[in-house]
């Protein structure tokens, strides 16, 4: 009998011994493949030296001071590396313990600012269908992904949702980019309108899409389109990065190739690689500077944020990332493993979609490539992969409810940024047997 409240109770997860490169290594022996970051965590895969020798140091020397009373030199290198690589006016940081808890602080800030501002009508928020910002009651609340809102709904907030950019199922046929992205423009700007241009706070979105969707990335010109609707209503952008920012799409921050620039960004997951847990808001100086000369304190804390562990760990994580080019290297190995994807999977009659950006990949499942249809969601078909793969000694991230919240299946990629040639041809390789076995399990043509 285990004490441990699982995450699937009565499933018995085999014991992680050790790391090695993008291998978690078991206590039985077997090596997983980590394909996915476990969640696009890892990115600096589970051995690096480096950050395991930073955050000892900082062991070493002080392991916690409370932010109430102290800084430290970790939390300010960190902060002002992260502020200096940000686009724009991006400048100030606030430093979390994860993704969830910076959702939570920019939709209290985005608050804030309004009141602060003389504003105090603006408390709605609008964020997009089939998006997830995490699982506190806050980040539900505008989370757009409905099996998970479903059993809390009667204590979430009602806020508002938008179709997002989802090209593949979402934009009509023969319909052109400049259109679609119209569409979407005016349909948000028509939900501002509806709720009352001054009573709305913040839209929120993922640049890329992650779990949710697997991996999709906007049709080029749409955020451009969407910052000049909130402009129009003095509505501020927030885009959540914690999946698709630290070099996950091939640039320190996703935005940077939207040519965008939020009012608020978060992040998380990458900017620790797993090693410490740690998240991030950052606060354009405008935003952050209409704080400092009313009340002079966003109303908000926890106990661990800027905990000086996770601050040493992600500033050695970032100049891990940066300085010795690995976020550089992200298109480039994106690119190969796409292609080697393509090559096994790409014929498959059940492969709809190919997509992603950097080494941020999804593969979408459908019972038929003409019709888009998906599998009964009854078959479990992301389920039945993600058990293949293990079988297959690979970790990988697959996900249900890609269509509408209920139907469909995708499987996300997002391995280590360190991951080699031959490592991507096995990722391939196993995926494409483990996504054929399930698909035979649920009574499809496996190829
Ligand atoms: N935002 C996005 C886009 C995410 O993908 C996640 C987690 O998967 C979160 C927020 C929540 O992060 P966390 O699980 O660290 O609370």
């Amino acid at each position: 009998m285990t004490h441990v409240f699982r995450r699937q109770i009565g499933h018995e997860p085999p014991v992680a011994s050790h790391g090695d490169g993008v291998f978690i290594v078991a206590k039985d022996g077997r090596r997983y493949l980590d394909a996915s970051g476990g969640a696009a965590v890892s990115c600096l895969g589970h051995s690096d030296q480096s950050v395991i020798a930073a955050i000892r140091d900082q062991l070493d020397s002080i392991p916690f001071a409370h932010t109430g009373f102290f800084t430290t030199d970790a939390a300010e290198k960190l902060c002002t590396r992260l502020a200096e690589a940000a686009p724009g006016d991006l400048n100030r940081v606030y430093l979390l313990s994860g993704g969830s808890e910076a959702t939570e602080a920019a939709l209290k800030l985005a608050r804030q600012y309004y009141l602060e501002k003389g504003e105090p009508d603006r408390a709605h928020f609008i964020a997009r269908h089939q998006s997830y910002h995490g699982n506190t009651v806050g980040a539900l609340s505008i989370g757009g992904n409905m099996a998970r809102r479903a059993p809390y709904q009667p204590i979430l907030k009602d806020w508002s949702h938008v179709s997002p950019c989802f090209a593949y199922r979402g934009q009509h046929v023969g319909e052109s980019d400049e259109a679609y992205t119209d569409r979407l423009a005016d349909e948000l700007d028509r939900e501002i309108e509806r709720i009352g241009s001054g009573r709305v706070a913040g839209f929120l979105a993922e640049p890329v899409v992650g779990a949710s969707l697997g991996a999709a990335p906007a049709v080029a010109g749409y955020f451009k389109k969407i910052r000049a609707v909130l402009d129009r209503h003095g509505v501020l952008m927030i885009l959540d990065e914690v999946m698709c920012g630290m070099g996950r799409v091939g640039t320190l921050y996703a935005c940077e190739q939207e040519g965008v620039v939020p009012d608020i960004l978060t992040c998380a997951k990458g900017l620790g690689a797993g090693y410490q847990p740690i998240g991030a808001m950052i606060v354009s100086e405008a935003l952050y500077q209409t704080i400092a000369e009313g009340s002079g304190a966003f109303q908000h804390g926890h106990t661990y944020m800027g905990h000086p562990a996770a601050a040493a760990c992600a500033l050695a994580v970032n100049r891990r990332l940066v300085d010795d080019g690995l976020v550089a290297g992200v298109h480039a190995k994106g690119a190969y493993l796409e292609n080697r994807l393509t090559e096994r999977l790409g014929n498959s009659p059940h492969i709809g979609d190919i997509r992603g950006r950097g080494l941020f990949l999804g593969i979408e499942l459908v019972k038929d490539r003409e019709t888009k249809s998906p599998f009964d969601p009854k078959s479990k078909l992301n389920a039945r992969i993600r058990e293949e793969a293990l079988r297959r000694d690979m970790i990988c991230y697959p996900g249900g409810g890609t269509v509408d919240g209920t139907a469909g299946d995708h499987v996300l990629l997002a391995p280590p940024y360190i991951i080699s040639e031959v490592e991507m041809d096995e990722i391939a390789g196993r995926l494409g047997d483990a996504i054929e076995a399930a698909i035979e399990a649920v009574g499809g043509a496996a190829s």
